[in-house]
């Protein structure tokens, strides 16, 4: 097993113990870590007050005081450090009402949400791990610290939170976490739609994706999902989904793919996208409208902007025909400009071809043109090649 990624957390756990307070690594990184899994965010818990870990380290973001968590930066890493808590009260469903800080690992441990990542773990490795964590994990199981229907009561995201990692981890949930699960949809209507989007994309993420759908579905959590809760035929086609998403914008485009008269700008809105993932989802659903009417040619590869690639090919596999990143790179190659900053001619030339007619779009218009034709292979990028084409056979409404 890797303890590099720990290596740089382990200063700030031993600067933290050096100033007299109890310090642990915390949450996923530790669960991933005894799961031989790869490490995400490292999450550090320790007796300290924010305060005094804003005054202990250099670089500290404060990015949630009155939660007990700030950010420390060390060598480029960032650390999520929270001071020991608890909670009571979640009126709102969203933020306990009051945050009380302890000075108890154990209590700290108890109000997380399951037992695999109820676990610390000291600077030297040593375990600490009261909710039987471990054998959680041994045994791939989900189990709330506690009872399932009180936790899930304090925070119903922690349920969907439960089928996220299903879906991350191939772990199902024991009994009665599953029980209290099945009978809480409810509940669900408190939690709001930017936390629940979070971790849908997780959950659509997850390498083992049909098994948190399936339990979706099964649990009737998919009943109390934007959009999905008001149609039954988009429930069910959640189980046309066999591969994981590498984003939300992927995932997007399939379902506007599936129709159900569902547009683009309802999926965004009914999930509080953010406008790049809404603008990629456009991209990705325009090229796939397109390729399946011309399949994969230069004009679509120049225009989908290069970070969508690989999210492009699963959904171009699935609706027009299986493909590889390394056919989307042949394609790549041969392109003669790859943006139209390295067409051969200017605005400014247009202009000087045509001194008396007045500036408008129709010099946008023609550089749309001549970048077509060249992508295309019709006309070569060089400038004089492209001047007299304009001069002598440009017509403003050809439309190849
Ligand atoms: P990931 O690998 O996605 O980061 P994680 O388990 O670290 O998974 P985070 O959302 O980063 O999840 O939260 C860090 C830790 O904080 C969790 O492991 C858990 O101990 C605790 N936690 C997070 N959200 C909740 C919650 N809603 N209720 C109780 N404990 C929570
Ligand atoms: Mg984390």
């Amino acid at each position: 097993m890797q303890f590099q990624p720990f290596f740089n957390g382990m200063k700030i756990l031993e600067e933290l113990e050096r100033r007299g307070f109890q310090a642990y690594f915390v949450g996923g990184a530790v669960r991933d870590f005894l799961i031989g899994r790869k490490i995400g965010d490292i999450d550090i818990t320790t007796s300290a007050k924010p305060d005094q870990v804003q005054q202990i380290f250099q670089k500290v973001i404060p990015v949630g005081i009155e939660h007990g968590t700030v950010i420390v930066r060390r060598e480029g890493e960032s650390f999520e450090v929270t001071t020991f808590r608890v909670e009571e009260g979640y009126s709102d469903f969203r933020h306990p009402d009051q945050v009380e800080f302890v000075d108890d690992l154990e209590a700290d441990l108890a109000r997380r949400d399951f037992t695999m990542n109820a676990i610390a773990m000291d600077k030297q490795g040593k375990i600490i791990d009261p909710y039987q964590g471990k054998k959680a994990i041994n045994q791939k199981m989900i189990h709330t610290v506690g009872l399932p229907s009180e936790r899930f009561n304090e925070d119903p995201l922690r349920m969907l939170r439960a089928l996220r990692f299903a879906s991350q981890l191939d772990f199902d949930l024991d009994y009665d976490t599953y029980t209290a699960l099945a009978k809480g949809g409810e509940m669900m209507k408190q939690i709001s739609t930017e936390r629940i989007t979070v971790e849908l994309e997780k959950l659509f993420a997850g390498p083992y994706v049909t098994k948190g759908i399936e339990l979706l579905l099964k649990t009737n959590l998919v009943d109390y999902l934007p959009v999905f809760k008001d149609n039954k035929q988009l429930q069910q086609s959640l189980r046309n989904i066999t591969m994981p998403f590498g984003q939300l914008s992927e995932l997007l485009c399939m379902l506007v793919c599936w129709g159900e008269g569902v547009t683009l700008s309802d999926w965004a809105k009914a999930w509080k996208l953010s406008n790049r993932t809404k603008k990629d989802a456009e991209h990705l659903y325009e090229a796939i409208a397109y390729s399946k009417k011309n399949q994969l040619d230069v004009w679509l590869v120049y225009r989908l902007p290069e970070h969508l690639l690989d999210n492009f090919i699963p959904l171009y596999s699935t609706y027009v025909e299986p493909i590889s990143r390394k056919d989307v790179n042949s394609v790549v190659e041969s392109l003669p400009i790859r943006s139209r900053k390295e067409l051969d001619v200017t605005g400014e030339d247009i202009i000087a071809l045509f001194p008396d007619r007045q500036k408008g779009p129709w010099i946008n218009q023609m550089l749309s043109e001549l970048e077509k034709r060249v992508v295309t292979g019709k006309l070569a990028n060089q400038n004089n090649v492209l001047k007299e084409w304009v001069k002598h056979e440009y017509h403003p409404q050809s439309t190849d």
